[in-house]
């Protein structure tokens, strides 16, 4: 589903991503490790088409098309979506509105889903404007569930959320990729089953989300360049350990 293919990025001429290689195939989740500064963010962005990420080389493939140079609203009317780890508030843009905007021409009943993340309240607020931690994720995951998108990025879907707040992110980004427990009334279970082939990239810090989602496999980013190849839970197990330092090993 997403290829990408030697990869260089650079911000205001630093390299930041050095020849990244990596294959996303349908209904596959990868979980992307990676110390702060390594270019996680960065990755995420890029395939997602916003900000000042210049790629100097190599391409960005989606079910078969380059999408490298496209904006990033063509992206998601592909089906790419993404929740940021650190999203800008909006002075004057409601949440209502957003979300209305992520569900584009699809009838959505915007209350019942704000009712599955506890969102209801935040309608009618500027979004992200003095939210919490929790709300900023909880207000991310909304806007996906609206949007529909075949292919999510998460970027640290757990960071600055609570343990109650993490249980509902990881219970709602679990349903994002792998499709709604109970239909919604537009479309059967039967239908969900053989429709929803949601593919992922997660990056994670805690692993706290690991918990959440059946993620296929693990790497690790580590100064722009990817590396290990694993069960992300036994990724996790040697960070832990041995610390990031050791990626090197496998760089050098
Ligand atoms: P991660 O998500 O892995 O913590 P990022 O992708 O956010 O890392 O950042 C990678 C590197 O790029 C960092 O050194 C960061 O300071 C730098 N960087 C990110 N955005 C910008 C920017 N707009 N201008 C200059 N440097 C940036
Ligand atoms: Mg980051």
């Amino acid at each position: 589903m997403l290829t990408i293919e030697n990869l260089h990025v650079s911000i205001n001429d630093t390299p930041i991503l050095k020849g990244i290689n990596l294959h996303i195939g349908e209904g596959e989740t990868v979980i992307l490790f990676g110390p702060n500064g390594s270019g996680k963010t960065t990755l995420l962005y890029t395939v997602m088409g916003i900000g000042n990420y210049e790629v100097t080389e190599g391409k960005i493939l989606f079910n078969g098309d380059d999408i490298t140079r496209i904006p990033a609203y063509e992206r998601a009317r592909k089906g790419i979506g993404m929740s940021m780890q650190r999203p800008p508030s909006i002075h004057g843009l409601k949440t209502r509105g957003l979300v209305e905007l992520c569900a584009g021409k699809e009838p959505i009943d915007i209350e019942s889903l704000a009712r599955k993340v506890n969102m209801e309240k935040f309608l009618d607020r500027d979004i992200n404007l003095g939210f919490s931690g929790g709300e900023i994720k909880r207000s991310e995951i909304l806007q996906l569930m609206a949007q529909r998108p075949n292919f999510v990025l998460f970027d640290e879907p757990e960071s600055g959320v609570d343990v109650e707040n993490i249980a509902l992110v990881g219970a709602m980004a679990k349903e994002l990729l792998e499709g709604s427990p109970e239909p919604n009334g537009k479309h059967s279970m039967h239908e969900l089953m053989h429709t929803r082939r949601t593919s992922g990239l997660v990056i994670t810090h805690t692993g706290y989300i690991l918990d959440y989602i059946a993620a296929d496999r693990g790497h690790v980013l580590y100064n722009g360049h990817l590396c290990c190849e694993d069960n992300p839970k036994r990724i996790l197990d040697h960070l832990q350990k041995y610390g990031y330092q050791e990626c090197i090993r496998c760089l050098t």
